[in-house]
């Protein structure tokens, strides 16, 4: 497919590489190598993603004429972003990136920072400039702006209305739309409904977060031209009233929390369990992180910060009740 107003053409497949900080070097480079083998060809790092970087530069070194690499900087002043960016090359073992985005940008950035965007792709160490945001405000406001070639944002499906609309948006703007969390920060579970999802977008580049070999090969056994069938339909369908809308996604922006409480991890308990085997949420140190919830002093600072507008101190108190209902058997699931 083609990203877009970048015209980079692209391998549908994209590589998500902010799972690979879980793998070791070998195990990375394992995963990023057969990637590579089977036509995989857009790899999205970022500066702050710790060793991702490195275990690209050291896994696809030797091919880079033959791939695209997309790196973020969440840098708030000029210095910050050239060291991001003479990092980010050195790391890649590269002397360009194809693709530099602007990572989790609160707002659109300044003059100066966006000036110093340019500034790189005049000097060539980068061929296209985009940004990633959570916020559907300064998803907008990018595409509006029409300064970015690329815009990140989470889709999957179950995004709503607005994100559809961005989808759109950015179509008919030919900017191209790069989908990160496809799988709702793992909640969602079916890789081949998601796949068959994202499909019927033919500007939406997914960048699938890949931290084993079997989860490569799941997404690779999928043909490009898999459709959305009545099977597949339905699982989505169920999967959406199951999960609804007012979700945390587990992204983590909304932390720290000055209680220290495991906001990423408690809000959306009641979801995890359901999905995912219930005996290892139960242990005595989930127990513990669960009980730490009722420190919350609703001081809202979270809620200033999460993307989504949750209100995490309701939705900390839900999801401790229904979690002892379930420790002391009153609810089974
Ligand atoms: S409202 Fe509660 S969970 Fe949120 S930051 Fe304050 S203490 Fe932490
Ligand atoms: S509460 Fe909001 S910011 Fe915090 S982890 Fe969940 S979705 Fe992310």
């Amino acid at each position: 497919m083609r990203l877009g107003r970048t015209n980079l053409e692209v391998n549908k497949k994209g590589f998500g590489a902010l799972p690979i900080q879980r793998c070791s070097m070998d195990e990375s480079i394992e995963i990023l190598r057969k990637a590579y083998d089977n036509g995989i060809n857009f790899y999205d790092t970022a500066h702050l993603y710790t060793d991702s970087e490195e275990k690209i530069g050291n896994a696809l070194c030797d091919v880079r004429e033959n791939i695209y690499l997309a790196s973020k900087t969440a840098s708030e002043t000029t210095t910050d972003f050239w060291n991001d960016l003479e990092t980010s090359l050195k790391n890649l073992k590269t002397d360009y990136l194809d693709l530099y985005q602007f990572h989790n940008a609160p707002s659109l950035p300044d003059a100066d920072l966006y000036n110093a965007m340019l500034e790189a792709k005049e000097r060539g160490m980068i061929k296209h400039i985009g940004i990633t945001t959570h916020k559907i405000t300064v998803a907008n406001e990018a595409i509006e702006s029409n300064l970015y070639e690329t815009l990140q944002y989470p889709f999957s499906y179950l995004s709503g209305q607005e994100e559809l609309s961005l989808v759109e948006k950015c179509k008919k703007s030919n900017i191209g739309f790069i989908a990160m969390k496809a799988m709702a920060g793992g909640l969602i579970k079916n890789s081949k409904a998601s796949f068959a999802f994202i499909n019927q977008f033919d500007n939406v580049l997914p960048i699938w977060g890949i931290q084993k070999i079997s989860e490569l090969d799941e997404f690779l056994s999928y043909d490009e031209g898999l459709i959305l069938d009545d099977e597949l339909k339905s699982i989505i369908e169920s999967d959406k009233k199951e999960i609804g809308s007012d979700f945390c996604r587990g992204c983590a922006y909304c932390m720290p929390c000055p209680e220290e409480i495991k906001i990423n991890i408690c809000a959306r308990m009641s979801l995890w369990i359901r999905r995912f085997p219930t005996e290892p949420n139960l242990t005595p140190e989930w127990q513990k992180i669960m009980n730490d919830t009722s420190k919350c002093i609703e001081c809202y600072n979270c809620v200033d910060k999460c993307p989504y507008g949750l209100d995490i101190p309701r939705l900390l108190k839900e999801n401790y009740n229904d979690y002892m209902d379930i420790l002391n058997g009153k609810t089974k699931v």
